[in-house]
């Protein structure tokens, strides 16, 4: 094993890449004697703009392409002339960007598909990476930009394929002996046809904890824009606190019901080989944040997060529900359409259950209604409250259904792991059951 292996990985979201400024600021968190791969996400704002653009190409709406593309392109011109004081790197950067926004250009003349959006979807990654690293060559800063795109799969079933990463990812990080700093593209990589694909939206973290699984790191740390995260969420509440501790398990839930600050299945691969995730903020580097480990630490109730879209189904069978079989059918139906279920709840006749996508439900209820009686609630929303409530402790869930006593609540689960309670209501009452908790559970 090289010493590369012992590099940390360090991730830096959209509004810590966001300028000019804060990509001078960056230089300070990376520049060290400690070998280090940082993965960087698109500016703040361009991806958006890209999913724009994809879809004014999907309108076959060539002329509005046009000009969100000349738009996008004008601002990272602006942004070089901040970045850059020589004249040879701001050259550089000129090059750079009309590469890729000449490419953006080619689609408006073709045909235009799934694959050329997620082309589109990629050039925000690559802007960034390759700016940030000619401001280091511009500053006398060795550092290599390893292209993602090299490494990073994923497999048939969309889903990270660690193997192949791990030996493509050492594969390049051997033709750099000595090299402490790496570069390379959050979110962006290749599917199992080889082409473009992404890690979805917010999946640069995924990207970050996925290269720390595959080289072992001895921690990953994710900069944002935030210290840490907090017991609820800060752009629906007013008053929040960061968690400094969190097991595994507990960030996991967060993410997956919809704690934004972490991509929902970004803890998997460093929880996989016990690499702890630390949560970091960029404007204000000595904050403690918050540490995700192995470690649990026991106090009930520490955080709860809301997941929207939701669609509940009820399944009424005229069959008794427990008869043998019958939830097997059920489940069969949703793994066919690779639809997961998140929660659910049971009774004597019937079953309650929620899935995010709602892109198979036409043909999921079809199939349902021939063996059962189905209704449909959609735009509904996930509360998950996390914390340590183990079965010895008392008098969580009283908390809970307490705070919530103005909300009427479709659906409790309660007891599936040690770590969360999830309840699904009305979308339209998010808001008012996350101040209730806020209120309810952490006195604000
Ligand atoms: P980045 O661009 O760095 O990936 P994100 O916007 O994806 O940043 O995530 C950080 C944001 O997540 C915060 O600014 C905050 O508004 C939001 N957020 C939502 N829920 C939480 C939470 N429970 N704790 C902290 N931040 C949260
Ligand atoms: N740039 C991508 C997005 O905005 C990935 C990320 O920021 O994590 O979704
Ligand atoms: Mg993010």
């Amino acid at each position: 094993m090289n010493t590369q292996h012992k590099m940390k990985v360090l991730k830096f979201g959209g509004t810590s890449v966001g300028s000019a400024e804060r990509m001078h600021a960056l230089v300070q968190l990376v520049v060290n004697d400690e070998a280090k791969i940082v993965v960087l996400s698109a500016m703040s704002g361009t991806t958006n703009a890209l999913v724009e653009i994809a879809n004014a190409l999907y309108a076959k709406n060539t002329a509005q392409a046009t000009t969100l593309i000349n738009t996008l392109e004008e601002k990272y011109k602006n942004e070089l002339k901040r970045l850059y004081i020589t004249e040879t790197a701001l050259q550089k950067g000129n090059n750079l960007v009309k590469f890729h926004f000449d490419y953006l250009r080619s689609f408006t003349l073709d045909m235009f598909t799934a694959n050329e959006e997620k082309a589109i979807l990629a050039q925000g990654e690559l802007l960034s990476t390759a700016m940030f690293h000619y401001y280091l060559e511009e500053m006398n800063v060795s550092s290599v930009l390893l292209p993602a795109l090299n490494f990073m799969r994923i497999d048939e079933n969309d889903e990270p394929d660690l193997k192949s990463i791990e030996t493509h990812l050492n594969e390049e990080l051997e033709k750099y002996p000595g090299q402490k700093l790496f570069i390379t593209q959050g979110y962006i990589c290749r599917n199992a046809f080889g082409e473009i694909d992404n890690l979805k939206r917010g999946g640069s973290d995924y990207t970050a904890s996925l290269i720390g699984a595959a080289i072992y790191a001895p921690e990953v740390q994710i900069w944002t824009d935030i210290d840490g995260m907090h017991n609820n969420d800060p752009r629906i509440v007013d008053k929040t606190h960061p968690i400094h501790e969190l097991s595994f398990d507990e960030a996991a839930e967060l993410a997956y019901f919809g704690a934004k600050i972490l991509h929902p299945t970004c803890i998997l691969p460093a929880q996989k080989r016990k690499i702890p995730v630390l949560l970091l903020n960029t404007m204000q580097p000595s904050a403690k944040g918050t540490t995700i480990s192995e470690k649990t630490t026991e106090n009930g109730i520490k955080a709860v997060a809301a997941k929207d879209g939701i669609t509940a189904i009820n399944i009424k069978s005229d069959r008794m529900l427990l008869a043998h079989g019958f939830l097997r059918s059920v489940f069969d139906i949703f793994e066919r359409y690779k639809t997961p279920i998140d929660m659910i709840t049971t009774s004597e006749v019937a079953v309650s259950l929620t899935i995010d996508s709602s892109k198979y439900l036409k043909e999921i209820v079809k199939e349902l209604e021939e063996f059962s009686d189905v209704t449909v609630d959609e735009n509904q929303s996930i509360i998950c409250i996390v914390g340590d409530f183990g079965s010895e402790t008392k008098g969580c869930a009283l908390k809970v259904l307490n705070a919530l006593k103005e909300i009427p609540i479709r659906m409790i689960s309660y007891g599936g792991s040690p770590n969360n309670v999830s309840l699904l209501i009305k979308g339209s009452l998010k808001k008012d059951a996350l101040v209730a908790l806020n209120k309810g559970l952490f006195n604000y």
